[in-house]
């Protein structure tokens, strides 16, 4: 039996409870992130046990390493922001507990995503016996641990990858973000970035763009964004030739976009409001819909897969893995929308693997450096069923 505390009680935190509490491996679960309100309404929502609550400022180490002491859990998860990565990394170390997170560090003035921070803590972890499992929700995550699966079970090689995310679902407001609104815009607006041919290429935000066809869903116009999981990834599979990330955007979300960006609202550098120093993107998240709240109404599906193509027995073959997720049915089974569930569900069911052993060994790993088989013959039971297409054409060209 083992103890699990989780920092962040968002919407993905929401999710990780209500999927820790139904883990009966878990005996113990504490709740904790700044506002402790907002763990209390988690943890109330929870019928089938009960789970502790506690506040905690993440970013004050002595805070986290004080309850770590005394709550002594196995494994920490960590569904707080990216800012808090470095701060809950150094309070897992120095109270002797294994950290699991969904997104890589971010230093806050610095919209920067790469995992150089977070993996020069490989010999810390590695000399403390501890694990620390980077990137463990959907896009980065389930995509690592597809492509780990393609690579293990029907690939020699693979030579390109296409990470692709659908959200065709519908929540009624003109514009809102589906996480964090300040960590989302901050993603989006960065130049796009892909791999090709040992280079790293760099183009302007939102610049590359097709139809790309997702299963049950159909045609959506799908944009070239960099996104972290294309480091690790084309670190750990050299063989990879070429990798890009693709997500889907509608014209009004665009439009909207780039009105905020031409009005200076999504700028991280303070502005001097009347002697005030203000943060424009900070004031746009407290104006826009808290991404939770868009759980109730919100219907239509999300789509994530990743499009893979390499060398099996010396024949070129293409192969697609995915996972469609309902976003009435997530609220209906948890209170939370799907872009939240489909990040809680593989965070908690990382948890586990960690906790159980299957995935404990010192060092800081990405998830497409562990074994993919136990934790995807545990997926779709936990709520995210996922399906393989063999041998289909690819909708993207062959390099
Ligand atoms: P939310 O903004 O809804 O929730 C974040 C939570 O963290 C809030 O409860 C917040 O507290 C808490 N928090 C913030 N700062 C601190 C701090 N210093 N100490 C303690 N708690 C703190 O975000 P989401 O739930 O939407 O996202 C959570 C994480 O999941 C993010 O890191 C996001 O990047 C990641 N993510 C990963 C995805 C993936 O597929 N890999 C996809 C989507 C999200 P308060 O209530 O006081 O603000």
């Amino acid at each position: 039996m083992a103890r699990v505390m989780v920092v962040g009680a968002g919407g993905v935190g929401r999710v990780v409870a209500h999927k820790l509490a139904a883990l009966e491996e878990f005996e113990e679960i504490l709740l904790t992130s700044r506002t402790v309100e907002r763990c209390n309404q988690i943890a109330e929502s929870i019928s089938s046990r009960h789970v502790q609550t506690a506040q905690v400022d993440a970013d004050d180490v002595s805070q986290t390493v004080a309850l770590l002491k005394s709550f002594r859990p196995d494994v920490l998860v960590n569904v707080a922001l990216p800012y808090q990565d470095l701060a809950l990394m150094d309070a897992c170390l120095n109270a002797g507990v294994h950290y699991l997170d969904t997104a890589n560090y971010e230093p806050p003035d610095n919209p920067k995503f790469e995992y150089s921070w977070q993996w020069a803590y490989q010999d810390r972890f590695y000399d403390a016996g501890l694990t620390a499992i980077l990137g463990c929700g959907f896009d980065p995550g389930v995509t690592g641990i597809f492509t780990a699966h393609a690579l293990k079970h029907h690939f020699d090689e693979i030579h390109e990858l296409d990470i692709v995310d659908c959200n065709a679902g519908s929540h009624g407001r003109a514009f809102a973000t589906n996480f964090n609104p300040e960590i989302n815009i901050r993603e989006i607006t960065q130049p796009g970035r892909y791999f090709e041919k040992g280079e790293w290429i760099t183009v302007p935000p939102l610049s590359i763009h097709r139809p790309v066809d997702y299963p049950h869903i159909g045609d959506r116009e799908s944009y070239l964004l960099y996104h972290e999981e294309l480091e690790s990834l084309v670190k750990h599979i050299p063989t990879l030739k070429r990798a890009r990330f693709w997500m889907t955007f509608s014209q009004s979300y665009i439009n909207y976009l780039q009105v905020l960006e031409t009005l200076g609202l999504t700028r991280i550098d303070p502005i001097d409001y009347e002697g005030t120093p203000v943060v424009p993107l900070k004031m746009l998240k407290k104006l826009l819909p808290d991404p939770a709240s868009l759980a109730a109404t919100y219907t239509g599906q999300t789509s994530i897969g990743c499009h893979i193509r390499g060398i099996k027995d010396g024949q070129e073959k293409t192969y697609y893995i995915y996972n469609n997720c309902d976003h009435a049915a997530a609220y209906q089974e948890v209170g939370a929308q799907a872009i939240s569930y489909t990040t809680g569900v593989p965070a908690a069911l990382g948890a586990l693997m960690v906790a159980n052993g299957t995935w404990q060994k010192p060092g800081v790993f990405n998830v497409e450096q562990l074994d993919p088989d136990p934790f995807l013959a545990k997926l779709g039971d936990m709520g995210l069923p996922w399906h393989e297409v063999i041998g289909q054409p690819s909708p993207f060209e062959a390099i």
